[in-house]
């Protein structure tokens, strides 16, 4: 899907806008973003005023100048160079002249002189073909004229001789027709004039780079909007697209939706009952959202081949997850999420079938209570290391089970809480992630210092743990927590504590932290973080989940029923099909034993259903399709000894907790004015839509 076109090929009117906007008029960068029309790319043009500042000094004492794309951005936990997505890089100095520039590295651009401005294009990153250090698709980038743009700071913004803190402009030139949707605001720079101005002004002959800058026309529309840092670019990613929104409140917090399909289908009205109900489910867990406007984005790839396949190989009895996470890995896609302070952006895939958990409204629903709740941490309780993020050389934070472990878990209890999800099925969920997070090497490295290195080879495997062990981590913490307070405390109300002690202006001290959560919860504390996160040691899970009346056994015996469906456990063959729907047998070999025949159609949940319920060595009898007319099968059931492993059942402390599970998690010492609203101390509003 990769297209690439000659620079001369571009098609856009000239326009003299120099009248209406000069370089010296602003103190602040610009960036132009044109959604090129017949490309998968689009090209940037940024200018910044370098008056009063001096450039850098390099060799011969000649003047330089660098131009530099991120290594990484905040919350990706990973290396992506985006400067290996820039092509056809250009530089200025402010008479207007090209500066000869040469490439150091992935992301960095040195340029002979003063540069003030440089011009780039942008490739789509999510149809590049890339191997090492592939970006994530939530942090990536897509550019399509007849789709849309998925916009992410990283990969489009640069930023000049390591200057971070100026605010900016940007320019949006795009189809008519399409919305664009972010929390950056609008600006309230004279955009309307611009246009004016370019509808009116003729090209100028002998133009220069102000006057290359494209021009709206009556398919073209622009849209201006402002950052007040580069940090802000970064964490306000931009969706441009036919319009597929919606919104809605949750208390003092207004929400928007907005979607891109890939293959033009429309979301929005959909998903918005579904987010809805769950940032009510989030509202009851912290009544004072500290945001007063946030924006899902979400993106939806076409997956239906993948999903093809899933059901095919259901035919023989392979479990779609692990399949999937074969067939993404070959595929190199990552379906998923990144968290913004007031937006996350959302990679979700249509996979055509309907496949629990694969389908659309679960992929959302597993990640967008995550994305949301990351507000609280890391984005308003965090090291120096996120702070004063260094784009060109990231150092990591050791507290990766805060920002990534803590926001996993307290997604999933915001939804036990909000009645989103059974007990049973929180339990069932918390039982997968230890059982996954025992994979993680603890007795080789420490979480902390898989978190501290996750940049690197060795650890950057481990990543995925965070949102397994880590998860699991936080659920422990807080059963410690309720213990060692009798249940006055709990590890929601010292990290809402933590949050409004510290919020997004003020990190915490990287090494000091164990100690603060130690103060702000119990003085024992201190040891939990010595053992299992800075230390190598197992996971008591048995005696730490006991007091909140959860059993964990290590291995449980149980009698399992086996399955005249099931080609390991009955001499068959069946058509391709959804497990626990019709299922048609294909072929049976002489050591059937069910009495089924090629051709029959069975009902094959009802079937296991009544298996389950029967005794063995019973006889049931069961109705099947064969050639068309009622058949009836006598089918001895059979049952196997077999051991489970790393179960966890229970909630045996109290018998009202399976009237009310809320009565676990019941609010104790936090109070609601507690949670300031510290993030909206710099408030961004986005104006009601025309
Ligand atoms: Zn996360």
């Amino acid at each position: 899907m990769k297209h690439v076109i000659s620079h001369s090929s571009f098609r856009w009117c000239f326009a003299a806008l120099a009248t209406v906007v000069s370089v010296g008029l602003f103190a602040q960068d610009r960036y132009t973003v044109t959604v090129l029309p017949n490309d998968h790319s689009v090209l940037v043009q940024h200018e910044w005023n370098e008056v009063g500042k001096a450039g850098l000094v390099g060799k011969k004492g000649m003047k330089s100048s660098l131009y530099q794309f991120p290594t990484t951005v905040p919350g990706t936990y990973a290396t992506l160079d985006y400067g290996r997505f820039i092509e056809d890089f250009t530089a200025y100095d402010a008479n207007g002249k090209q500066l000869r520039h040469q490439r150091e590295g992935n992301n960095t651009w040195s340029i002979k002189g003063s540069a003030v401005r440089v011009q780039y294009r942008v490739l789509s990153i999510m149809e590049e073909s890339v191997r090492k250090n592939k970006i994530f698709e939530p942090a990536s980038a897509y550019f399509n004229p007849e789709v849309g743009a998925v916009i992410n700071g990283g990969a489009v913004f640069g930023f000049a001789n390591g200057q971070v803190a100026d605010s900016a402009v940007v320019e949006l030139l795009h189809p008519s027709n399409w919305w664009t949707s972010t929390s950056l605001p609008r600006s309230s720079y004279a955009s309307d004039r611009l246009v004016e101005a370019a509808a009116m002004a003729p090209a100028p002959s002998g133009a220069t780079f102000l006057e290359e800058r494209p021009a709206p026309t009556p398919t073209t529309a622009l849209t201006t909007l402002s950052a007040r840092n580069y940090h802000a670019l970064i964490d306000n990613p931009i969706v441009v697209a036919p319009a597929d929104t919606a919104g809605f409140w949750v208390n003092n917090t207004r929400v928007t939706i907005a979607c891109i399909d890939f293959r033009g289908k429309k979301h929005a009205a959909h998903f918005k009952s579904l987010l809805e109900a769950d940032l009510q489910a989030v509202a009851q867990f912290m009544p004072v959202l500290p945001v007063d406007n946030y924006t899902f984005l979400i993106t939806v790839a076409d997956f239906t081949d993948v999903g093809q396949t899933i059901q095919d190989a259901q035919a023989g009895n392979i479990k779609p997850l692990a399949l999937l996470r074969v067939l993404l890995r070959m595929r190199g896609q990552g379906l998923g999420a990144l968290e913004h302070n007031t937006s996350s952006l959302y990679f979700l895939g249509d996979f055509g079938v309907d496949l629990p958990d694969l389908n659309l409204d679960s992929q959302l629903a597993s990640s967008a209570v995550h994305e949301f709740m990351h507000i609280v941490t890391p984005l308003g309780l965090h090291a120096p290391a996120i702070h004063d993020f260094n784009y060109a050389n990231p150092s990591m934070s050791q507290h990766l089970w805060l920002y990534e472990g803590v926001t996993e878990y307290f997604s999933h209890l915001i939804r036990l809480q909000g009645g989103r999800v059974t007990v049973n099925e929180f339990l069932a969920e918390m039982q997968g992630k230890i059982r996954s997070g025992e994979r993680f090497p603890f007795e080789k490295m420490s979480f902390a210092e898989m978190s501290t290195n996750v940049l690197e080879k060795g650890y950057k495997e481990q990543y995925g743990h965070v949102y397994d062990r880590g998860a699991v981590l936080a659920w422990l913490l807080d059963a410690e927590i309720r213990r060692l307070t009798n249940d006055a405390r709990s590890l929601r109300d010292v990290v809402l504590d933590l949050h409004a002690q510290y919020g997004p202006n003020r990190p915490f001290d990287e090494a000091g932290f164990y100690d603060a959560f130690a103060a702000a919860s119990h003085p024992e504390m201190r040891s939990f973080f010595s053992q299992y996160i800075e230390g190598r040691q197992a996971l008591p899970y048995a005696q730490m989940l006991a007091p909140l009346g959860v059993t964990y056994r290590d291995t449980v015996e149980v009698w399992k029923t086996v399955s005249p469906l099931d080609r390991r456990e009955n001499d068959l063959r069946l058509e391709p099909g959804v497990r626990g729907g019709l299922r048609t047998v294909k072929k049976v070999g002489k050591d059937e034993w069910a009495g089924l025949q090629p051709g029959d159609v069975v009902d094959s949940g009802k079937l296991i259903e009544a298996l389950g319920k029967a005794a063995a060595g019973e006889v049931l009898t069961f109705n099947v399709v064969r050639a068309g007319q009622p058949a009836v099968l006598s089918v001895p059931v059979r049952k196997e000894k077999s051991l489970l492993f790393r179960t966890l059942d229970g909630y045996g402390m109290n018998p009202d907790l399976e009237k009310d599970p809320t009565a676990l998690f019941r609010w104790t010492t936090f109070t609601q004015g507690a949670l300031v609203r510290s993030l909206s101390s710099e408030p961004i509003t986005v104006p009601a839509r025309p």
